[in-house]
């Protein structure tokens, strides 16, 4: 069922054959399982060196007009992302560059904001980090307090942002930020800040539960914002940020990039039980272990073939309806895959990431405790269960 053209065939060779000649070195400290828990600087030098190697070659912002440093080929991105996935090389790091910003940009931006920012982002020179969660704001996106007041040609922000991934290697930010106090939803501006030694921002790391401290609180003190950073209308703040958020829940093509994964988490839990003892033999010969297993195989299975229907038109009932459900089944899915890993590795999983005895270099209970934030993170499972109920199954809508 391949809809591909010549030069998509042709492309998807090129891509396959440049992975498999330029797919790095593994380096010689420890990569994050995903881009929201890079903390080092040779990480981020590393993983900024790998996603310019992919620019450079046409592997990133493939859709994306020539004028604005893309490919300028429709269609290209998908190829690419499939093919990096494939050959399950290093993730991009510029993910709030390449999934929000740029295609925010991109939508909204003038001529001059798109020439300006746009090959910045695709290529990974410049890092983005996304400010929208304060902490009185994050389902309720529309509570934002961090204050925007026009002086001159500049506005000047005042407030306190959390939760910000990538904010300590993050060169712009993408920031909405209240204009009015008379309006809840149309009080709202959304901005390109400058964060990265920018007179008035403090970034301070947050430590997760792993140790890690992949994500910051970011302070604004009288911070200068020109208006020429200003995206789309004053007061259209969040009709943008809707825009980035259809990109962040995965319901758009992104700009770029895989999941960096060096193995496929069902390969890797059928490798696991195999090196896995259980009642005196291998966990993969154990009925309840192998059960679970299966189930996983189904559920990846399912997952393929509704990719595949989403591709064919007359298959889709609802538009949105898959698209939507990205987010919320990939998480769950990560969730149920750590759980599954941990359970193998059993009393081994005990040992932590630094430990030399822990199966996989401590993947599995890294993994399974990092899981919960990706139910959390781009709004919530349960927030992303409202929208599907009342916007694709119609059902009334939630208080
Ligand atoms: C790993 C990670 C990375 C993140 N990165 C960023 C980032 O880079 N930039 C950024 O701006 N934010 C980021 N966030 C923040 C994230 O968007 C928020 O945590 C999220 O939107 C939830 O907001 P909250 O934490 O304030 O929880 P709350 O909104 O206080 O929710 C608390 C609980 O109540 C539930 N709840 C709330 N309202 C409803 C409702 N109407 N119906 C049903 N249940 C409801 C929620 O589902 C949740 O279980 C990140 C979060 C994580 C975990």
């Amino acid at each position: 069922m391949s809809a591909e053209s010549t030069e998509q065939h042709e492309f998807r060779e090129y891509v396959r054959r440049w992975l498999a000649e330029n797919a790095p070195q593994p380096p010689p400290f420890r990569l994050p399982i995903t881009a929201i828990e890079v903390m080092h600087e040779n990480q981020r030098d590393y993983l900024q060196a790998w996603q310019a190697k992919c620019y450079e070659a046409g592997l990133v912002g493939c859709d994306y007009p020539e004028a604005y440093g893309g490919g300028g080929h429709e269609g290209f991105q998908r190829i690419a992302n499939q093919e990096m996935g494939r050959a399950r090389t290093p993730f991009l790091i510029n993910i709030v560059g390449l999934n929000m910003a740029a295609p925010t940009i991109l939508v909204h931006g003038t001529e001059e904001q798109k020439r300006r920012f746009l090959p910045g982002a695709l290529s990974g020179e410049e890092i983005w980090c996304q400010g929208f969660s304060e902490p009185g704001a994050g389902s309720d996106m529309a509570n934002q307090q961090t204050l925007a007041v026009p002086r001159g040609d500049d506005w000047v922000v005042n407030g306190h942002k959390v939760w910000t991934s990538l904010g300590h290697f993050a060169k712009w930010m993408i920031l909405i930020a209240r204009t009015s106090k008379d309006h809840k939803y149309d009080g709202l501006t959304y901005f390109l800040c400058p964060i990265a030694d920018h007179p008035g921002v403090t970034v301070r790391p947050l430590v997760k539960i792993t140790g890690e401290s992949g994500f910051n609180e970011v302070l604004f003190e009288d911070v200068v914002v020109p208006d020429s950073h200003r995206l789309d209308d004053v007061g259209k703040g969040w009709t943008v940020a809707m825009t980035t958020l259809t990109y962040e829940r995965g319901a758009a093509e992104s700009a770029g990039g895989s999941s960096g994964e060096s193995e496929a988490p069902l390969d890797a839990l059928v490798r696991l039980a195999r090196e896995s003892r259980r009642g005196g033999g291998k966990a993969s010969d154990d009925p309840v272990t192998r059960d679970a297993i299966v189930q996983r195989a189904i559920a990846s299975e399912g997952l393929r073939w509704s990719a595949r229907r989403a591709r064919v038109p007359a298959l889709t009932d609802h538009p949105m309806r898959l698209p939507l459900q990205q987010k919320l089944v990939f998480s769950e899915l990560a969730q149920r895959d750590a759980r599954l890993g941990v359970e193998i590795a059993g009393a081994r999983s005990t040992l932590y990431k630094l430990d030399p005895r822990a199966p996989d270099a401590g993947r599995w209970p890294l993994s399974y405790m990092n899981s919960y934030g990706h139910t959390i993170a781009a709004g919530t499972n349960e927030i992303q269960r409202n929208i599907l109920g009342e916007r694709v199954l119609g059902l009334p809508k939630s208080k």
